[in-house]
Formats: C-alpha cells, sequence, structure tokens
C-alpha cells in the first residue's frame, strides 16, 4: 500500500524546489577562479628528477579575500608507503607499489614559495604531505591577482599509476604544485588517487621543458620553440589556453605520425599519434608486432592517426566542435585497452586489436569534451565524465561496429545478458550496490567500475529515448554552450533538460530517483494482443520508480518502430502498428532492470530455455533453471556413494536457492547425502548488504560393528540466520557478518544387552544453539580473519544426568606477507567453558560428555558433524582416519582413537598459537613448509593433569588457504611424541587436513570481495 499523501507531499516539495531552482540564474556556479602557470623545468633522466621553477598566477575571482592558495603535492602519493593512494591499491588487491623499492618511490626532495622574492610560510593541511596551504601576508582581495613563484626537485616515481618513468619513457601527469579548486563550497583538496580522478581550475599554461636530445615529447598544447640548450639537450616550449591541466610524455625511442586536418566549422587541428618502438609493460617487452600499426594500417584499413581523426569528427558534430589546436595519443606503459586524458593528449596502453584500440582512443578523446572543457568534479562524480563520456564512446561503437560490440559474446550466447548486466544482477544479489552519484572515496573498485563506466551509459541512453535523440542533443549542446570551461554540476544539466522540455516534464525518475537512490526497477511485456491492424502492447512498471519506458519493435537488429510512455507506475499499454516484427523490447539491456528476461517480448523464441541443464552455468533471473550433477564421493563406512546432485546454484543468483545431493552408499546400503535451502534477501545500499537465512542437512553413515553386524547413521538439519554487514571505510574496509544457527543433530548409537551384546540402535536429538559473529580484511600483505563463537547446549549425560554448557571462543587468524607472495601465518585460539556442569567430570569428548575442546581436533571432537570426515569410526588402518580440522588447538598431531584417554583434551580451557611460513624462495614455487603449533589446555577431570604446556612441529605439503593439506610432525613435547612413537614409523604420523565444509559455493560468491577474485586485476 503506497501512503498517498507523503507521496503528493513530497511532490509538491520537489516541485517547489523545482521552481526555486530554476529561479536561480542558469548556472549553479556564479564564480571561478582562474589560474595561469609559467613552468620551466629539466628531466634528468638519468636520475629520474624533475627540477626548475613555476610561477603560478592566481586570480581571485571570489567574492572575499583569501589568506591562504592552497595547492595539491600529488607527487607526494609516492613519497610514502601508507599514502591514501598506498591504502586504495591494497584495497584493491594491488601491491605493487607497496614492495617498490626505494629507487621506484618518488615525491618532492626541495620545495619553496616565494612571494615577490619574498619566501611564503606554509603547512601540510589535515597532516597530509599531499596538500600545501601557503599563506599570504597580505590576503589577496576579490578581484585582484598575484604571483606565487616555486621552485622545486621532485622524483619521478616509476609508473604505478597514470605518471612515472618506465625504461625509455617519461609520462609526467599531475607533475607539479597545482592549486587546488576554491568555489562556493571552499577549499577542495583531495589525495592522488588509482581510482578517482581530478577537479581542477582553467588558466593558461606556458610551460618549457629540457630534455635529452634523443627525447621526443607530446604535450597538451602547441609547441612554439625548440631551443639547443647544449651539444646533448634541447628546450622546447607548448602554451595551452584555458585547459584544466597539462600533461607530457617523453621517449627517447618514440616514433610519432602527423597530421592535419580542418573540422567542419573551418577549426585547424593537428594530429599527432606517438608511441615507443620498444614496449615495456610490467618489465615484459611487448612483441615488436605493434609496430606496423603505429606507422601503417590495421587490419580494418584505419590507422591509429585515421581512428583519432574520426573520434574527434564524431565528438565534434555530436557535441560541439573541438575548440583546441592540437590532438595528441601518445602509446605507454599503462595495460592494454586502458587509458589516462588530460587535455589535448592522452597516454593509452599497447592495443594490438584494432577495436579496442578504436575504443579507447574515442573515450580518451571524448573527455576533451567531458572533463576537459565541461570541467565536471571528477572525485566526487565519476559518473558525469566517465558517464556521460561511456555513452558517446557507445554512440561511436555503435555506428562503427554495431550494437553487438558492447556485449560479452560467450555470456550473452548463454543468458541473453550482456556481461554488464550479468555482472550488475551477481553484485544485486550480493547487496554491494551503491547509488550511481556516490562520491568516489565511499566505492570500492567494482562500485565505481558500475557507476563511472558501466550503468551511467545506459542510463543516458534511457534518457535520450525518453526526450528524443534530437531534444537530446539540442539539450547536451545547450549544456555545452552554457557551460564550457567552467564546472557545471548535475543541477546544471538538469536545468538544461527541464527547461528544454517541450512537455515541461521534470525528469525527477532520472534525477531524484535512478542517479540518487536504490529503488528497485523493473519493468516487464506481460501481454502482446493484435487488436484491428495494431499491436497493443502492456507493459507494467514493477518497480517502485515511476519512470516513462521506451519499447521497441525489432526485425533483427533492426528498430523498426519506437514508442516512449509517460512516467507511470503499474501498467500502461502502447500500440504498433501490425507488421512482421521478431520481438518488442522495453528498456532494452537497461542495465539497471532487475529481471532483464521479462523486458523482451519474441514472436518466435530464439533460444529455448531448458528446465534441466548440465552441471552449473549462467542463469537469467527469474527463469527457472535446474541443474543436475552426477556424482561419487567416498566415506570409509559408507563406502563409494553414487549419487545425482540437483541445483539451482547460479550466477548471478537467485534469492532463493536449493540443492539436493542424495546418492547410495554401497558399503552401507544407506541412502545419504547433503540438502538445503537459502533465502537472499540483498539490501543494497544499506548498513546490511544481505540477510540470509535457510537450513541445511546431511546424512551418513559414522560407526560400523561388522560383527554385531550394525552400522549407525547420524542425520543433521541446520538451521541458520545470517546478517553480511556493507563495509565503512573503503580505503581499510572490514566485511563482518553475524550467523545465528542451531544445528539439529541426531546421532544412532548402540544399545547392548546384560550379556554386553548389540542389542538395537538408540536415536539422541540434540540441537546446539549458536552465535558467530565474523571480520574479515583481505589485503595482499595482511589478511585479517577474526571469529567470535558461542554455543549453548542443555543435554542427557551419564545415567540421565541433566548437564550443560556454554562454550565460547575467540579466534584470529592473520597472515602478513614478508616478501611478494612469501607469508608467515599466525593462528590465536582461546576457547572455553564460562558454564559447563560436565567440567570435573572424569570423562571427554564422546556423546555423553560433547562439547570438548581438542589440542588438534579430530574426529571425534565433531560431536554436532559440522565437517566432513573420510574416517569418523577411526577404524581404518590407513591415513584416513588421520584426518585432523583447523579447529580449537589447530594442532597437526594425530593422537589417538577417542577410546584412549588421549591427551590434550579439556572441558575446561584451551590456548594455542599455530604457526607456519612459507620459505623464501622455494616457498613461492612449492607449497613445503614448516609448521609450530603451541598451546595450553586444562584437564580437569579427576585423574586430570591441570594446566599443561604442549608444543609440536614439522612440515606441511599444501598451502594454508588450500583446502587440503598434509602434515608431517617432526618434534614435539614428550606426551605427544611418546604417542607418536606408538603409532610405529614416521609415516605413520602423517596427518592431514581437508576442510570442504568451508567450500560452500554460494556463500563464497556472495561473500568474496571481487578484487579478490581478480575479475579487476
Ligand atoms: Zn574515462
Amino acid at each position: 500500500m503506497e501512503n498517498q499523501n507523503a507521496f503528493i507531499t513530497a511532490k509538491t516539495f520537489f516541485t517547489i524546489l523545482l521552481l526555486t531552482l530554476s529561479l536561480l540564474p542558469g548556472r549553479s556556479q556564479e564564480w571561478q577562479q582562474q589560474v595561469d602557470y609559467v613552468i620551466d623545468v629539466s628531466l634528468d633522466t638519468a636520475k629520474k628528477t624533475l627540477s626548475g621553477e613555476l610561477t603560478m598566477t592566481y586570480h581571485n575571482n571570489s567574492p572575499e579575500a583569501l589568506s591562504e592558495i592552497k595547492l595539491h603535492l600529488w607527487n607526494n602519493a609516492y613519497k610514502d608507503k601508507g599514502s591514501f593512494f598506498d591504502r586504495q591499491n591494497l584495497a584493491s588487491n594491488d601491491s605493487k607499489f607497496y614492495w617498490a623499492d626505494e629507487e621506484k618511490m618518488g615525491g618532492y626532495q626541495e620545495i619553496a614559495f616565494t612571494q615577490n622574492g619574498d619566501e611564503l610560510a606554509w603547512t601540510h593541511p589535515k597532516n597530509n604531505i599531499e596538500y600545501v596551504s601557503v599563506v599570504l601576508p597580505t590576503p589577496l582581495s576579490s578581484g585582484s591577482s598575484t604571483n606565487i613563484d616555486i621552485s622545486f626537485t621532485s622524483k619521478i616515481p616509476y609508473i604505478f599509476s597514470r605518471g612515472g618513468w618506465a625504461p625509455h619513457f617519461f609520462a609526467l601527469t599531475q607533475w607539479f604544485p597545482k592549486a587546488a579548486v576554491y568555489d562556493q563550497e571552499g577549499w577542495h583538496l583531495f589525495p592522488y588517487l588509482e581510482m578517482g580522478e581530478y577537479f581542477s581550475e582553467f588558466g593558461d599554461y606556458k610551460v618549457s621543458i629540457e630534455v635529452p636530445k634523443s627525447y621526443k615529447i607530446g604535450a597538451t598544447g602547441v609547441k612554439t620553440d625548440s631551443s639547443v640548450v647544449d651539444t646533448s639537450h634541447v628546450r622546447h616550449t607548448f602554451i595551452a589556453e584555458n585547459v584544466l591541466d597539462f600533461a607530457w610524455f617523453a621517449g627517447d625511442d618514440m616514433i610519432s605520425v602527423h597530421k592535419s586536418i580542418t573540422l567542419d566549422n573551418g577549426h585547424p587541428v593537428d594530429l599527432h599519434y606517438y608511441a615507443p618502438k620498444n614496449y615495456i609493460l610490467n618489465d615484459v617487452k611487448v612483441a615488436d608486432s605493434l609496430v606496423p600499426q603505429i606507422e601503417g594500417v590495421v587490419n580494418n584499413n584505419l590507422s591509429p592517426i585515421e581512428m583519432l581523426e574520426r573520434s574527434l569528427r564524431f565528438y565534434s558534430q555530436e557535441v560541439a566542435p573541438y575548440p583546441y589546436p592540437q590532438v595528441s595519443v601518445v602509446v605507454g606503459p599503462l595495460n592494454t585497452g586502458s587509458g589516462m586524458e588530460y587535455p589535448m593528449i592522452t597516454l593509452i596502453g599497447p592495443t594490438p586489436n584494432p577495436m579496442s584500440l578504436d575504443r579507447v582512443i574515442a573515450h580518451e578523446v571524448g573527455h576533451n569534451w567531458f572533463q576537459g572543457i565541461l570541467g565536471f568534479n571528477e572525485r566526487k562524480s565519476p559518473y558525469l565524465d566517465e558517464g556521460i563520456n561511456s555513452f558517446y564512446e557507445n554512440k561511436y561503437m555503435d555506428q562503427h561496429y554495431g550494437i553487438e560490440s558492447r556485449n560479452f559474446q560467450f555470456m550473452y550466447a548463454r543468458t541473453d545478458l550482456d556481461f554488464n548486466q550479468l555482472l550488475y544482477l551477481g553484485s544485486y544479489q550480493r547487496g554491494d550496490l551503491v547509488p550511481v552519484n556516490t562520491h568516489t572515496h565511499d566505492m570500492d573498485l567494482m562500485q565505481y567500475y558500475f557507476n563511472g563506466y558501466m550503468i551511467p551509459p545506459t542510463l543516458f541512453q534511457k534518457l535520450e529515448e525518453v526526450t528524443g535523440p534530437a531534444q537530446f542533443k539540442q539539450n547536451i549542446i545547450d549544456f555545452y554552450q552554457n557551460h564550457r570551461f567552467s564546472h557545471p554540476t548535475i543541477d546544471d544539466l538538469r536545468r538544461v533538460f527541464v527547461k528544454n522540455d517541450p512537455e515541461q516534464r521534470d525528469f525527477s525518475w532520472f534525477f531524484d530517483d535512478i542517479l540518487t537512490t536504490m529503488k528497485p526497477y523493473d519493468v516487464a511485456i506481460t501481454e502482446v494482443k493484435p487488436d484491428g491492424d495494431m499491436y497493443r502492447v502492456t507493459v507494467e512498471n514493477r518497480g517502485s520508480i515511476p519512470a516513462p519506458v521506451t519499447l521497441k519493435a525489432y526485425d533483427g537488429a533492426k528498430v523498426m518502430a519506437t514508442r516512449t510512455t509517460k512516467d507511470f507506475k503499474g501498467t500502461t499499454t502502447v500500440s504498433f502498428p501490425m507488421d512482421d516484427y521478431d520481438y518488442f523490447a522495453v528498456d532494452h539491456r537497461l542495465v539497471i532492470d532487475q529481471t532483464p528476461h521479462n523486458n523482451k517480448y519474441e514472436f518466435i523464441p530464439v533460444r529455448k530455455q531448458k528446465f534441466l541443464n548440465p552441471v552449473a552455468g549462467l542463469n537469467n533471473p527469474g527463469i527457472n533453471k535446474i541443474w543436475f550433477d552426477p556424482y561419487i564421493s567416498y566415506n570409509y563406512i559408507d563406502g563409494a556413494t553414487f549419487g545425482l546432485g540437483l541445483h539451482n546454484i547460479t550466477l548471478p543468483g537467485n534469492n532463493f536457492e536449493f540443492y539436493v545431493q542424495p546418492g547410495f552408499g554401497v558399503g552401507s546400503n544407506e541412502i545419504v547425502g547433503l540438502a538445503g535451502m537459502d533465502y537472499f534477501l540483498p539490501k543494497n545500499n544499506s548498513a546490511m548488504r544481505y540477510i540470509n537465512f535457510g537450513w541445511s542437512a546431511k546424512r551418513y553413515s559414522y560407526q560400523a560393528n561388522e560383527e554385531a553386524g550394525y552400522h549407525l547413521n547420524y542425520f543433521r538439519i541446520n538451521p541458520h540466520f545470517k546478517i553480511a554487514f556493507q563495509t565503512s571505510d573503503k580505503f581499510n574496509p572490514w566485511y563482518k557478518t553475524l550467523k545465528i544457527s542451531a544445528p539439529i543433530v541426531n546421532q544412532q548409537t548402540p544399545a547392548f544387552n546384560d550379556m554386553g551384546e548389540f542389542d538395537q540402535k538408540e536415536n539422541f536429538w540434540r540441537v546446539y544453539p549458536r552465535a558467530h559473529f565474523q571480520l574479515r580484511k583481505y589485503s595482499p600483505v595482511n589478511n585479517v580473519e577474526v571469529n567470535l563463537k558461542a554455543e549453548f547446549l542443555s543435554y542427557d549425560g551419564f545415567q540421565n544426568s541433566a548437564e550443560q554448557y556454554l562454550k565460547t571462543s575467540v579466534e584470529l587468524k592473520t597472515d602478513y606477507a614478508y616478501a611478494p607472495e612469501q607469508r608467515v601465518y599466525a593462528r590465536f585460539y582461546l576457547g572455553g567453558f564460562p558454564v559447563n556442569s560436565a567440567r570435573n567430570i572424569g570423562s571427554v569428548a564422546n556423546y555423553l560428555v560433547p562439547g570438548t575442546l581438542g589440542i588438534s581436533s579430530q574426529s571425534y571432537h565433531d560431536y554436532a558433524f559440522d565437517g566432513y570426515f573420510f574416517d569418523r569410526s577411526e577404524q581404518s588402518s590407513g591415513i584416513l582416519k588421520r584426518q585432523i580440522r583447523m579447529e580449537d588447538g589447530g594442532f597437526k598431531n594425530y593422537l589417538g582413537s577417542s577410546y584412549a584417554m588421549v591427551t590434550g583434551n579439556s572441558n575446561s580451557f584451551l590456548g594455542a598459537i599455530n604457526l607456519s611460513l612459507d620459505l623464501p624462495v622455494i616457498g613461492k614455487k612449492f607449497p613445503l613448509k614448516p609448521y609450530v603449533d603451541l598451546g595450553i589446555y586444562d584437564d580437569a577431570t579427576p585423574s586430570g593433569t591441570g594446566s599443561t604446556f604442549l608444543y609440536s612441529g614439522g612440515i606441511q605439503l599444501g598451502r594454508d588457504k588450500w583446502p587440503v593439506a598434509i602434515y608431517l610432525p617432526l618434534f614435539g613435547s614428550e606426551e605427544i611424541m611418546n604417542i607418536h612413537k606408538e603409532q610405529g614409523n614416521l609415516w605413520k604420523r602423517l596427518s592431514f587436513r581437508m576442510s570442504l565444509e568451508n567450500f560452500g559455493v554460494s556463500e563464497k560468491l556472495r561473500d568474496t570481495p571481487l578484487s579478490q577474485i581478480g575479475i579487476f586485476q
């Protein structure tokens, strides 16, 4: 039910707000500062330093006097480990800078600020060496200008990000002390980041650069002069007017291509394409096969410089003629297909695929309009520069390669979803999404990709469909004309759309809802009915945003007719003239639609959806599919088990998931196996990521007596409820979950008659209420996992005595990389019983005294049947029974069967430390490593030894993160070594771990950050 009053009030409020806005002058910003630079620098290619002088002319157009000027020293991001740049990279699973040696680091070595020859005092605001606040002795009054002279020497870092050195190459980006933007909101100071771009004042630049003679330079601006300095050095001078930034690139083996063109409006532009002859990318030399691409023609008869021309003409026609005199593309040591834009120049990675090359050139050239000339705050609103620019990039690609060039074909073929839709829906299921207009600092890498590049282009496409292409183009042209060379915001864009709209629409569905909220969006075609010479198509808006939709009638890929509705919720009907269509589609491939399969009505379905499918696969949400996979499993009592699994667990994920895996145990003649059901409620853009409840069940045999002729089995069903929380600090993200569960276990036990003969099986039912709070941090240098657990049990003990306990534990698992990919692992465990009625009973670890903690966790410690064991009965003769789990004390020793009163068990408390080490050099390649375990346990039984310290160590084969490892204990406390001696020779103490219970696919898909899976690496 909808609250009508609230809805009307909100609508009235927005109408008033909008009227107020439209009464304001045509722009949100009434004044802006101008900062001009004259820079004179020398590049020392041997020392990799840059030194020189800079004169900054600051024009104060603000209404206030300024007593200080704030600047960015972004090169200092490379000066210290621990900078925001470093922290964000680690959070994105990138440790290249973290491991950089001194030679590869950067930063300012000397800097001084003077005004009229007098030195100026300066400080680092917020204690951040990337920011400088220069104090003016006399405040700079409104409307006046001043010169500040800056002399500096700066060490150039290795190219970890957009700028730096690589063999034979220098990329000078974000390289000089640069004034921060000062506007109505104050000073905009922000750190240099890999993920997150800029916000800069417009100004004029004159930059002189001295380099060795062998170096060619491509730069922002136009070269006005080249003069010989000495026999080996030259000085080039560039000027650029009304730009946001200045970047330059120098290489000593660069080749270049040049072309002069004239735009349709008669404006001449010089095009340059530079590329090094020898690419060295991440220390690997890239094949010379790229050289012909630079010099000649690539396989679609378009050379890179022709691609550059084509995209420059495209944007000039779609938006406005390119206003600057030159444009350059420089190929440098970035990743293939990536690029970084600067005014009039862009740096791109070596991209052998012509289509990808064309795409990256078009994209980066387009940034001259969307952020270069329309100077958006990229850090705050990446959806404006990247989003609008990617919208035009798509348009360019559609024009030249067809709409199919956008798709990840493999996935599309299987799901009818393109790659972006699949990724969006997967992330929606994980509860990872935040609104499009979120600040960069509040997003992780994946959210940034979504809200910068992936979602906005399809939203702007929808906006274009709603206004119609001609009106949309006019709106963008008006927006450009009103706001070029200034800092427009989304409000400015909105104002143009509202003002120009012939139907006086307010577009609140777009600006107030889709861009700024995570309200559900889901439209569907529910009916197509012939009616005379028309088709009546009924569309339902099932989401909560009253929005207009666009329907298209297709013949193949060709659009035959288009209809756009008014803003609506519920249903509406649209008419199309009768024709030979293949299908209708509504909001076709709009990324934010949550059930895309119902956005299409096919007259003859192209692809039949099969209900049953083998193994596993991708799915389209809302389509019911089941996967089947035959399997074989094994345990000692059930023997080989042949079964058939059925499940609906897929990418991108369903709200409801189930699996059922029955099998027949040849050894036990029993039906055994697993089953489970889960419901997930994704909570995007909230403190929670998702809520999950469900149950899992399993049944296996665990004990047998061949003489008496019985098999015993257990049945366990585990209802659970879980909340996964959203991370708060994206520079130091902690993933938190809270799980409440209550495994209900039925365990068969043998009952004997007076003669001591097997009489019958008895059933014990027990319920173990539990709480588990988990904290995790992922980092390539320091992973942390903390588990806080509590378990309560009330049960019948010996002779039906009423017993109970409360068991609590703290576990900290961490690793620390001492070199790339080489770590020290540590686990700290403390567990105990604040309450335990059986604390001093003369028995441990059996079904009459459950809960017992073990220094090494063997099958008999798994009283609630959480784990998977090959031989719970411990009757086998080989290694099968010597399986341990990484629980309780975490020792790797197999200490014998539960029938022996083994050492290391406690009904009171137990603490342990487990350490292992990746060996230097060989540890990287071969997973053989030493480990050591230390522990203390309290044996509180009447015959017990009290608090006892134990230790043991040896070597393990297998990494700690693997689900499987083999251990060979070599030394240890006397008690432990005595047990091992009784077991026989060295190989009889081999033990192993196989932690399959930690391998829940669905949970892993939802809880592992995408940066860890490596999609964005
Ligand atoms: Zn971009």
